[in-house]
């Protein structure tokens, strides 16, 4: 056992590990920051973003579980995927990139008394990150003429949160056309003169009594362990209720049915986990090349050049899906508002996790739909077996209903586009929930709340009931603030430091 100290230690090098990380250094914080993942941050794959598709099948980059059977959606055990190595699941994510509107923030945050609204103000005049808009081609015209044909605006987003009621060409997260996360932004602005990063997976949080010291980690064999001023977990919305637990915070009688210790009894933690269900019906688009013709033979060698040429049309500078329109039916922030994306290609998803994203041969691409404030909840649990992930797709009747207006919305679309929807798209309800899946927007299961009957951490991110111990990540977010989910961690991270005064 080494007793080497550290003002903060991190667990977690991903989105808002390394957010923390950075801001903590540069006010002169001693930093120790712990990541499981790979040192290789910067592989070619990662930094093209349409080429990240081929790396989520990848163990290097991702971890992948199976959910318990989804009664819901089917029966079915889908794959939950999330980022390892620097820069977490921001290395291998879709970079669509939408912090979410101030009036949402508002309706989840006032209740626990904070304010964003300085924070995504900032954001948006941020270089540390750019969203400009992804490829454009004459099908995503279309998607978006049809759509606002029907009702929904085009707008620019121009005040880049995200329009509550607009379609646009996606904004991505990227610069002169390469991946631009916040693992970027890290490494140009973290002070490392204050970071020790530690290769290693945190085993353990250590207590002295309610007081977090530090962490347990195994190298070579051997235990060792880091003292700390203070513990901020970062670990994910799977990672972070899981090491809670493992280090003996939790509902009492779970760890102790799976064998763990009990240092403090909190019920809530890994409960609450939402994502975004996401359903995608494919269409035939005769007259139109997809990615699933565009990345195949001489087209795939033309984009290439292309890219290379700096061309801001070439396929590769986006993720597969090109624009999407968020439709809130009654001006709604809380209900009944969902998303419509298209996606420029059509795969199985059900091969994701073994092997990233294979187009299909035919002439087709598809729209995808999921409720954008989902109130369907799951939860991460611990047994004697292990890990076990409960999405809860769709185990909420208004989840249903939000998902099946998308359906009939995204057909009305695809009409006025004059393309076809596939015969099978006439069974709705049984299509839904033998297709939905992860929209990999993880979050809640250390969700923030008041007190601890409700959640597992208050305002100022502190753990109920210990000290010296915080959690800053996807896990604490009390509901989706965004249609994606990445800006919304960076802007909690941002807060965490603006509470701490660092920013
Ligand atoms: C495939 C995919 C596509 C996505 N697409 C988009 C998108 O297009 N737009 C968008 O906005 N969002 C997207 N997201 C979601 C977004 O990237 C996440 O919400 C966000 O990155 C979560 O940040 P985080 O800091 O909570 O966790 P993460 O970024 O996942 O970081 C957690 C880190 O903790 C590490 N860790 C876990 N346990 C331990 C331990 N015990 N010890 C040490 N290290 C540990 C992990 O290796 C990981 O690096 C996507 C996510 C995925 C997986």
């Amino acid at each position: 056992m080494s007793n080497q100290t550290a003002d903060i230690a991190i667990i977690g090098g991903g989105s808002a590990g390394l957010e923390l990380a950075r801001m903590a250094s540069i006010a002169g914080q001693k930093v120790v920051l712990f990541e499981q993942g790979d040192a290789n941050g910067r592989h070619v794959f990662q930094r093209i973003p349409l080429l990240v598709g081929k790396i989520i099948g990848n163990r290097r980059f991702v971890d992948a579980a199976q959910s318990v059977p989804q009664t819901s959606a089917g029966n079915r055990q889908l794959p939950v995927l999330t980022g390892r190595g620097l820069g977490g699941s921001s290395r291998v994510n879709g970079n669509v990139a939408y912090a979410g509107s101030t009036l949402r923030y508002s309706h989840v945050f006032d209740p626990l008394g904070l304010d964003f609204t300085d924070i995504l103000n900032d954001m948006n005049k941020d270089t540390t990150a750019p969203r400009p808009h992804s490829w454009n081609d004459a099908l995503s015209d279309k998607f978006l003429t049809a759509a606002q044909t029907l009702g929904t605006p085009r707008v620019d987003d121009p005040d880049q949160h995200g329009a509550l009621n607009g379609g646009s060409i996606l904004h991505v997260n990227t610069k002169r056309g390469l991946r631009h996360n916040h693992l970027e932004n890290f490494r140009a602005n973290a002070n490392s003169n204050n970071i020790e990063i530690i290769r290693a997976q945190a085993s353990t949080i250590t207590f002295d009594g309610n007081r977090a010291t530090g962490v347990a980690y195994q190298t070579g064999g051997t235990t060792q362990h880091i003292l700390a001023g203070e513990v901020i977990l970062c670990a994910g919305a799977i990672g972070s209720p899981l090491l809670l637990m493992r280090s003996g915070v939790g509902e009492a009688q779970m760890l102790a049915s799976a064998g763990l210790p009990a240092v403090h009894n909190l019920p809530q933690v890994g409960q609450h986990l939402k994502d975004h269900a996401n359903l995608r019906l494919p269409f035939s688009c005769d007259g139109h090349n997809t990615l699933n013709q565009k990345t195949r033979g001489a087209s795939a060698l033309w984009e290439g050049l292309k890219f290379i040429a700096g061309s801001k049309d070439s396929i590769l500078r986006g993720p597969g899906a090109s624009a999407g329109v968020n439709v809130a039916t009654k001006g709604d922030i809380i209900d009944d508002s969902y998303r419509i994306q298209l996606v420029h290609f059509t795969q199985d998803r059900s091969k994701v996790s073994q092997s990233g994203i294979v187009f299909e041969r035919q002439q087709k691409a598809s729209l995808g739909i999921y409720a954008l404030w989902p109130k369907s909840e799951g939860a991460v649990r611990i047994t004697p077996q292990g890990a076990q992930i409960d999405t809860g797709f769709l185990s909420n009747p208004a989840d249903v209903q939000t998902t099946l207006a998308g359906m009939k919305h995204a057909r009305a679309i695809m009409s006025e586009m004059g393309v076809g929807p596939d015969p099978q798209t006439d069974i709705d309800e049984e299509l839904m929930r033998n297709g939905v899946y992860s929209g990999y927007h993880l979050i809640g299961s250390n969700r923030m709340s008041m007190d601890a009957a409700s959640g597992v951490v208050g305002p100022d991110f502190a753990v109920h009931g210990l000290s010296d111990l915080s959690v800053c990540d996807a896990s604490v977010l009390p509901d989706h603030l965004s249609s994606h989910s990445y800006l919304s961690v960076i802007a909690m991270a941002r807060m965490f430091g603006q509470i701490r005064g660092w920013l």
